[in-house]
């Protein structure tokens, strides 16, 4: 997943909802831990801003 930093205004309801906690609040952006990330596109669903996008 991406986050497409220029449309995200910081509501953080990707941060709440995602299910392994692979998103955070890092130097004033929101970042995604790859790692983590199941690429299940909850995130992606609750984006106000359709700022989360699948790579
Ligand atoms: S795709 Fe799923 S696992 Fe990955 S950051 Fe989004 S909510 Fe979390
Ligand atoms: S849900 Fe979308 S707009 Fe809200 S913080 Fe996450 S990426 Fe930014």
């Amino acid at each position: 997943m991406e986050i497409i930093s220029e449309k995200c205004n910081k509501c953080l309801e990707c941060i709440e909802v995602c299910p392994v906690h692979a998103i955070s609040e890092n130097n004033n952006l929101i970042v995604i831990d790859k790692e983590i990330c199941l690429s299940c596109g909850c995130c992606a669903s609750v984006c106000p801003r359709n700022a989360i996008e699948f790579e």
